[in-house]
């Protein structure tokens, strides 16, 4: 059994409480920690921290700034395989994945953000012959983070990076269904940050996550998680003017035009929505397919979807390992069930998976495509989150675009076609963040990622992260 702790003014501490809440392997269905169930008090221990931190932390410089979070990169690298089975164990997710994506881009976060702040200016504004306006960019202060559970060490510094970066200091908290990697994060900044710099409190989203949200010294939240949870954030946050970065939900449509590249798209749709168990807020969930090429990608597809083996997250030939969690197992079966009352007609999958011996207990399912379900029908419109898409034919341009945009959310899209104008086209009018076209999951980190409608407010990644984490102040200089 592993113990966690909360990270507070440089120190690894239990919470004030003395409470824990077990924490699961998904792979086993067993428990394996036991996780800090934090409240007020430890929150209100980590703003006192960070608030003690931040006056020398924030005039330090960049470049001061810079080389301690280079400092933490060389960390993550040297301890990337047991990050990543750190991550796995407590995720679900295949080792594989965590060694070649969430843990490289966590140490990718703290590298881009290190040196990002070196070449981060604002602008001047020259009024000929009259003023020079100057902005100023200063770190707010401290900074709540908050993030979720399906990528829980990369999304989680996607957030710290910049944060810290920029000057400030941070009260944070990972999902309490996967803080494992935070923990192991918190040893790693025990010994290379000042104390207090960064803090870290583990906890239940309602109790941990609330007590930060709420807090009146934390004046900027930036949050990852579900539309609903971003709603009640924003509900206290908002009347207490705390700048709000939201990232929620998505149901990412896929659209596959017959004049694309077969082989690339049929490949990628296979991994845009089953990486990760699907629990990638930028999986594609709606895959709709022109006429023409409908019955052989269908067919094709699901062939596909077939061959993928999904067991042992520690075995390499495993693409997909264990859901996170027993109710989100649940929640996904629900939908399932759901889909068939809707007139669904599942193509492969649709079922829990039983393995064997020492995971017979853990959380499996089958990688499930359904066919036959009305573009607006709720399994259409509701996020599973998990490994279930739909799969539906159109036959125009116009047609296609309409069922794209057909969601609450706009978060990411993702269109295959080799006609660059129609590329363009389709790109210009489908309401999402992030379209990728003839790709997926490509990712810059110097561009602005965020979500329209229910996806979120505000956007992360380069410049738009450190301008979230500053406040812009114009100074104006009258010419004599
Ligand atoms: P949740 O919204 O349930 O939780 C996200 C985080 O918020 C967790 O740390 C959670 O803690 C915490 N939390 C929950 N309730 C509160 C509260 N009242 N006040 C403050 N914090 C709270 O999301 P999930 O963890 O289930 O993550 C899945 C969701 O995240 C999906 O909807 C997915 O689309 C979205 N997501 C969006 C991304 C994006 O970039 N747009 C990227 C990745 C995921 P705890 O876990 O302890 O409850």
């Amino acid at each position: 059994m592993i113990t966690l702790s909360n990270y507070i003014n440089g120190k690894l501490v239990p919470p004030a409480s003395g409470n824990y809440i077990d924490g699961v392997d998904p792979s086993r269905g067993k428990v394996f920690s036991k996780v800090p169930d934090s409240d007020e008090k430890d929150v209100q221990a980590a703003v006192d921290a960070a608030k003690a931190a931040f006056e020398s932390w924030s005039n330090l410089g960049n470049e001061k700034r810079h080389d301690y979070l280079m400092k933490i990169v060389e960390a993550i690298e040297m301890n990337l395989e047991k990050l990543a089975k750190a991550e796995s164990l407590d995720n679900g997710k295949p080792v594989w994945l965590a060694t070649e994506v969430d843990i490289p881009r966590a140490s990718s976060n703290f590298k881009f953000f290190a040196t990002a702040i070196m070449h981060f200016a604002s602008e001047a504004h020259n009024m000929e012959n009259t003023a020079i306006n100057y902005t100023l960019r200063r770190p707010i202060g401290v900074v709540g983070c908050i993030s979720p559970w399906n990528l829980p060490l990369y999304l989680f510094t996607w957030k710290i990076a910049p944060a810290l970066a920029a000057g400030n200091t941070v009260v944070a908290k990972p999902s309490e269904i996967t803080p494992y990697t935070a923990f192991l994060l918190s040893e790693i900044c025990a010994e290379i940050l000042p104390p207090g710099v960064l803090n870290i409190v583990h906890g239940l989203g309602g109790k941990t996550g609330n007590a930060i949200v709420s807090h009146p010294e934390i004046t900027a939240i930036s949050f990852t998680g579900g539309t609903k949870t971003g709603e009640h954030i924003a509900r206290i946050a908002a009347p207490m003017f705390k700048k709000l970065s939201l990232e929620l939900g998505g149901k990412n449509p896929t659209v596959i035009f017959d004049d694309c590249d077969y082989e690339h798209a049929l490949k990628t749709a296979v991994r845009s929505s089953f990486t990760n168990q699907g629990e990638i807020c930028l999986c594609g969930s709606r895959i709709f397919v022109q006429k023409k090429i409908y019955e052989k990608f269908k067919t094709d597809f699901v062939q596909k979807v077939k061959e993928i083996k999904v067991g042992d997250p520690n075995h390499r030939e495993n693409y997909m390992g264990a859901i996170v969690s027993k109710p989100h197992l649940e929640k996904i079966e629900y939908y399932v069930d759901l889909a068939k009352k809707e007139g669904g007609k599942i193509l492969t999958g649709g079922k829990r998976i039983q393995l064997e011996g020492e995971f017979s207990e853990g959380y499996y399912f089958e990688p499930t495509v359904i066919e036959g379900l009305a573009f607006d029908c709720k399994t259409n419109q509701e996020e599973i989150f998990g490994p279930v898409v739909s799969i539906t034919p159109f036959d125009a341009e116009e047609e296609v675009i309409n069922y794209a945009n057909a969601s609450v959310y706009g978060l990411a899209a993702n269109v295959w076609t080799l006609d660059l104008n129609r590329a363009h086209r389709v790109a210009e009018k489908i309401k999402t963040g992030i379209v990728w076209v003839n790709c997926w999951l490509l990712r810059d980190l110097r561009t602005p990622f965020g979500g329209m409608k229910s996806s979120g407010v505000g956007r992360e990644g380069g410049w738009e992260a450190l301008k979230f984490f500053t406040e812009a102040k114009n100074v104006c200089i009258k010419l004599s």
